[in-house]
């Protein structure tokens, strides 16, 4: 997998953990059920993404790839974790955001710095 799917999947995976561990009363490498059988899901749609390797982030994205209850419930998930990834791991979060917000702007430097 590619570097920022692989980022994804760990920022998708970081956030279920939080949600479910707080609100389903779940602890360390456990998730219950429910929330297992959704990390999969996304697992999966970042992996069989329509852009491949350049990808957006999910929440920019314009394909909306994930079916109405999933998409409905990772929503949920991000808004109670979101805020907490920024305490938790802040490096991943706000690369994570910084991503989201500036992409192109990044992809572009990366490729000048090559170039010089
Ligand atoms: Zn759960």
């Amino acid at each position: 997998m590619a570097f920022s799917r692989r980022l994804e999947a760990n920022t998708v995976q970081k956030m279920i953990a939080i949600y479910c561990h707080e609100i389903h009363g779940t602890k360390g490498n456990n998730l219950c059920a429910d929330c297992t059988k959704l990390l999969h899901y996304a697992e999966n749609r970042i992996d069989k993404c329509f852009y491949g390797d350049d990808k957006p982030v999910c929440s920019k994205c314009q394909v909306h790839c994930y079916k109405p209850e999933m998409r409905h419930l990772i929503k949920e998930i991000m808004r109670y974790s979101g805020p907490k990834m920024m305490f938790r791991s802040p490096l991943l979060s706000i690369r994570y955001m910084y991503r989201k917000m500036f992409k192109s702007d990044i992809d572009n430097t990366c490729k000048s710095k090559k170039n010089s």
